[in-house]
């Protein structure tokens, strides 16, 4: 089988790649064995050295890989250069922190002395998403390789020259063979190799389906497992909200990273008394957006990822309209070449209506107007997702009260729900489990053994 570099703004291969052959991941998995017994003696300052260096080739690329980013997945150029800087953030964020997040923990037991000491665990495998090549596989190899495990990356097939660069940028930062090593293979091949019994643990950024797939083969075969999956995160606005600043930050919100990002607002609730005036002023600022090359400055809406996700977002739209759903802006493909599709917004969306449920991976905002802050919770809770979500008010004793009531791993008052290296980053329900980012992330492939002394 082959793999595909296509760039989503015009459609045109770029390259193609053959998959590695089984000899060739057998390989891989045997020399991630071998560089973990070397790899878990290591001191920190050595790992930490190294993803200081990787951070640092992060910086020094930036442009460049940036370019790649956009040219595999379409993302705007300029977010794409955020991307690789937040990239070098999570690295050098566990190479600053890595070792006291790591330490010894001393109990005080009712009898005798102990303390709690992390060990590796050995070989990870991770499955990782195109939406944030890079910032995706920080999250996971900067704590694990500061942990002392080892990884096989599985990568998304839409950006595998992505995937191949920053394999390249481990080597080059001084990473032995076998630390970091990317596995060209297909998500179905990924699956069956949790199975493998040199592979210690499982982390998957991607959708429900795979999250299953593989969750399903962790637990046949006892193995750790980490899963991010998708989001449908309510955008809540109350009645004493900045409008404004509210609509600002809807807009940014649903549009970065063209909507495909797993905690993009996606469903704008607003309560009666100003639903009107934020629903009016929110079509206004999306209507307004430059659609068109990523690789322009002014652009502000790129193309999808790829053909297939622009047809499989149109197709939605197209289910939520013959669902009793109504389009209020947009609603089609742009018409011209490339996996573009117009911001658009969608009212009427009732819970009989047989997308309801379903994640929009695009620009595309559900709008429903509630009574009050009871129905706003209720109707954010009412979703398969517990990703992220959001609160405007300017009180922010309510929002907490708020955020209390809303069953999602992450809340954010006044911002769309949002990323940095040291805020944990995870979700529950449908969305997954287990965390990424700051210190909970470095715990998820720990061993953390207790030690006894009588
Ligand atoms: P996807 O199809 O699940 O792909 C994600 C990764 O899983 C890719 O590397 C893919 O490989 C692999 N894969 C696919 N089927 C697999 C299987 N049966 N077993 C093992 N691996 C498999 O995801 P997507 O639809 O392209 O990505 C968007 C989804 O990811 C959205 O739902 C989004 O919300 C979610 N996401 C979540 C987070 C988070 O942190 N929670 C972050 C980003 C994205 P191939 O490319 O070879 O198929």
């Amino acid at each position: 089988m082959s793999i595909q570099s296509i760039n989503p703004a015009t459609n045109e291969v770029i390259k193609t790649f053959e998959e590695m052959t089984e000899t060739a991941v057998e390989q891989a998995i045997s020399k991630s064995v071998e560089t973990f017994t070397t790899w878990k003696k290591t001191t920190f300052s050595t790992r930490s050295e190294l993803l200081h260096k990787v951070a640092g080739l992060l910086r020094e690329k930036k442009k460049d890989l940036a370019k790649l980013i956009s040219l595999e997945m379409g993302k705007l150029v300029s977010q794409a250069e955020g991307e690789i800087k937040l990239s070098a953030e999570i690295f050098d964020y566990y190479a600053n922190h890595g070792e006291g997040f790591l330490k010894d923990k001393i109990l005080d037991p009712v009898h005798g002395q102990a303390l709690v000491r992390c060990s590796p665990l050995g070989v990870l495998l991770g499955v990782q998403p195109w939406n944030f090549p890079f910032y995706q596989v920080a999250r996971f190899a900067a704590p694990n390789i500061m942990v002392g495990n080892t990884l096989l990356i599985k990568h998304a097939s839409i950006v595998p020259q992505c995937a191949i660069e920053i394999e390249k940028i481990f080597l080059e930062a001084g990473a032995p063979s076998g630390l970091y090593t990317n596995l060209l293979i297909s998500g179905k091949r990924a699956s069956a190799l949790v199975s493998d019994k040199r592979i210690k643990g499982v982390s998957l950024t991607g959708s429900e389906a795979a999250g299953a797939s593989v969750a399903a083969e962790a637990g046949k075969h006892l193995k750790k497992s980490v899963l991010e999956l998708g989001g449908s995160d309510a955008f809540i606005v109350l009645e004493d909200a900045d409008i404004d600043k509210a609509v600002e930050w809807a807009v940014v919100g649903r549009i970065n990273n063209n909507g495909e990002c797993c905690i993009a607002s996606k469903r704008f609730i607003a309560v009666e008394e100003i639903a009107e005036d934020f629903f009016e002023k929110l079509k206004v600022k999306l209507a307004e957006l430059v659609v068109g090359d990523p690789a322009e400055p002014n652009t502000q809406l790129g193309p999808l990822s790829s053909e297939d996700a622009a047809v499989h977002i149109a197709d939605q739209v197209k289910r939520a309209v013959e669902g009793g759903a109504k389009i209020s802006l947009g609603g089609k493909r742009v018409d011209h070449a490339g996996a573009y599709m117009q911001a658009t917004v969608l009212t009427n969306m009732l819970p009989d209506n047989p997308v309801y449920y379903e994640e929009f991976f695009g620009p595309v905002a559900v709008f429903f107007k509630v009574k009050n802050e009871q129905e706003a919770i209720d109707l954010a809770n009412d979703s398969p997702f517990g990703l992220g979500g959001s609160v405007f008010t300017q009180d922010i004793e309510r929002g907490k009260r708020v955020a209390d009531q809303i069953d999602t791993g992450m809340v954010f008052i006044n911002h769309p729900t949002w990323t940095q290296a040291d805020l944990p980053f995870g979700g529950t329900k449908g969305s997954g489990y287990g965390r990424e980012l700051s210190e909970l992330g470095i715990d998820e492939f720990v061993n953390k053994k207790l030690i006894r002394v009588s």
